[in-house]
């Protein structure tokens, strides 16, 4: 508190991202990074743009990214999209961000679900827009129908987090269908965990203009140190983001970020061989931890939510933090009997099943 503080400031509760220990040798299953190392590709063009003496960080970047919003477009051929549907940034929170300010702050309240990334009622404390929880159903299930009342936007999480449930495509179409009157902003951080068809909402960008699909560079292209991020969606909705974001920071994305993401976004064999990988991992996973006892939410993500009858969430974070493996847990109504974990290599999921027998006396 002080007295040089705006009143806004007063107000703010921030958001607190998951820790990043500076020890070594510890198990990392506590933010969703990718066990694996980016495209080789990526960072080649990383090299490569630094050159030998750094001589071009003399200069700004392109301010529009052209070069990584063309890798976007040809990443999604299949989607028929255009550079002018893509907008970029720096980490999707950014372009989140951006979406809050330029399409979700209007008069009528906008609606989240009571259990999703809690960033969201951060923007909207930051910006003063409105909001109204919907809670998720029983079994932490986003229920679109809850969603058909009078809003100034909607944001979903897909998969949701930190539940890792998917909705169903045609469900997400249902709820566009529905609030056509509205932005509707799918949050697709994780969606490349999805399935062996990824079962991306960029499907529908040219079917519904109120559609704004967000998208990351930092979970399924092992990339969250680059902080990139970019929306797709209408070119009006891009347009709203463009404005703000040149009424606050031309220049979001640097050299190496536009040149890195690119490369990333062109390696779609990398994508897929870690993707899979990923997911093939969380299934043994899954399958080890309910043979100790854990029930386990069905993930679409990099990460699982799962919770222990018998034992209590916070002992059992604490217990794997003295054997140096770091989960998330969260202190919140509905879930703080849940663990949330991420997937690591096979070799970090073994000590982890291993830490949690022993816990477990099994
Ligand atoms: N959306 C969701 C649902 C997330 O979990 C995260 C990661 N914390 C983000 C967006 C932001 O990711 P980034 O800023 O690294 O792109």
């Amino acid at each position: 508190m002080s007295q040089y503080w705006s009143s806004l400031v007063h107000r703010l509760t921030p958001y607190v991202p998951g820790e990043q220990p500076k020890l070594p040798n510890l198990v990392k299953l506590n933010t969703n990074e990718n066990p694996y190392p980016p495209s080789p590709h990526a960072v080649a063009a990383m090299q490569e743009e630094l050159g030998a003496a750094g001589a071009t960080l003399r200069l700004y970047p392109d301010p529009n990214a052209d070069r990584l919003k063309d890798a976007i477009v040809a990443h999604f051929v299949e989607f028929s999209i255009t550079p002018t549907q893509v907008f970029v940034g720096n980490g999707s929170d950014e372009v989140l961000a951006h979406a809050f300010m330029a399409l979700l702050k209007h008069e009528t309240p906008i609606l989240l679900p009571d259990i999703s990334y809690s960033f969201y009622p951060v923007y909207c404390g930051l910006y003063g827009v409105e909001h109204v929880a919907i809670p998720l159903g029983e079994n932490f299930e986003v229920r679109v129908d809850d969603y058909a009342r009078k809003n100034g936007g909607i944001v979903v999480a897909n998969p949701n987090a930190p539940t890792g449930l998917l909705l169903p495509l045609a469900e997400i179409e249902r709820l566009l269908a529905a609030n056509r009157q509205s932005v509707v902003v799918i949050d697709e951080a994780y969606i490349d965990f999805g399935g062996q068809v990824i079962p991306t909402a960029i499907a529908l960008v040219n079917r519904y203009p109120n559609l704004l699909v967000i998208r990351t560079l930092s979970k399924s292209h092992s990339l969250a140190g680059l902080r990139v991020g970019y929306a797709v969606g209408n070119s009006l909705l891009i347009e709203a983001l463009e404005r703000v974001k040149n009424s606050f920071n031309s220049y979001p994305l640097d050299r190496l970020a536009i040149a890195g993401a690119a490369a990333a976004m062109a390696d779609k064999e990398h994508l897929e061989k870690t993707r899979l990988a990923v997911m093939n991992s969380r299934a043994e996973l899954t399958a080890n931890l309910e043979g100790l006892g854990f029930e386990v939410l069905p993930s679409a993500a990099n990460f699982i939510f799962t919770r222990h009858a018998q034992h209590d969430a916070a002992q059992l974070a604490a217990e794997l933090r003295q054997r140096q493996i770091i989960v998330r847990h969260f202190k919140l109504p509905r879930i703080d009997q849940h663990l949330r974990i991420t997937i690591g290599t096979d070799a970090q999921c073994q000590v982890l099943v291993g830490a949690l027998r022993e816990i477990l006396g099994q």
